[in-house]
């Protein structure tokens, strides 16, 4: 059995890519009239990327990537009246209620009531607002830790497994993103679930891949986690059978 089960919050636990998309939509309606609907995404997209290393992963960072796509495509002809809905928006995107995905609370009593692992939750973004987004979930109590990480990477998973004294190898992972939840941790000798989420932001997305690794596999939703979770560890436990 893993003695630790990560948890990825966004898309995993609860929703979050909506209140982008719906911010996405407000933003290519205001600028309409300097471009079409392709520029305003591939410009905005443009700009997160050169904010991810300056403001890291989140809202903040979108909000002003989106500020400087409406003044950058309209050749600062955008008023400042359209300037502070977009700050508005943001912060009502901030603000917003966490809303649970279907069976994620579930899951989580289901092995928080196993004495034998622990389970954690592992997020990227704003620090604050991370925190405010597990307070307003409910679950906070169910997780025996908390990371709010800046990157998603073999070296974070790898520092995170050690700092709750296991090794990779006992740990497995499960979260909507292949780029962020599954291969770094697959790299590191973990075990990961891909639970996929209706919309996936560009940043994340991975061309097709096929994986070649007995610890990963893939769930149609979150409610299949536990019975996954045990065919993973009877897989895992076969491997150090054939190690002895
Ligand atoms: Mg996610």
């Amino acid at each position: 059995m893993f003695k630790l089960i990560a948890f990825d919050g966004d898309d995993t636990l609860w929703h979050n890519e909506p209140l982008f998309r719906d911010a996405h939509i407000r933003l290519r309606e205001m600028l309409e009239n300097y471009g079409d609907a392709d520029t305003v995404d591939e410009r905005l997209y443009q700009a997160e990327l050169e904010n991810l290393s300056i403001y890291g992963y989140g809202i903040t960072g979108f909000t002003l990537s989106m500020i400087e796509t409406a003044i950058e495509l309209s050749d600062k002809k955008i008023s400042a009246a359209e300037i502070h809905e977009l700050a508005k928006i943001g912060k009502s995107m901030l603000r917003a209620p966490t809303r649970l995905i279907d069976g994620a609370e579930t899951v989580l009593r289901h092995f928080a009531s196993e004495a034998d692992c622990k389970i954690i939750l592992i997020t990227k973004g704003d620090l604050i607002a991370q925190q405010l987004k597990i307070e307003r979930s409910g679950l906070e109590k169910l997780f025996a830790g908390i990371e709010i990480v800046s990157e998603k990477d073999p070296l974070t998973y790898r520092n995170i497994f050690g700092r709750y004294g296991v090794e990779p190898n006992e740990a497995v992972m499960i979260g909507n993103s292949m780029k962020s939840d599954i291969l770094p941790v697959l790299e590191c000798g973990g075990a990961a679930i891909h639970v996929p989420y209706e919309i996936t932001w560009v940043h994340e997305m991975v061309g097709q891949i096929e994986i070649d690794n007995d610890l990963f596999c893939e769930a149609a939703d979150i409610a299949q986690v536990p019975e996954l979770i045990t065919s993973l560890s009877k897989q895992r436990a076969a491997e150090r059978m054939e190690n002895v």
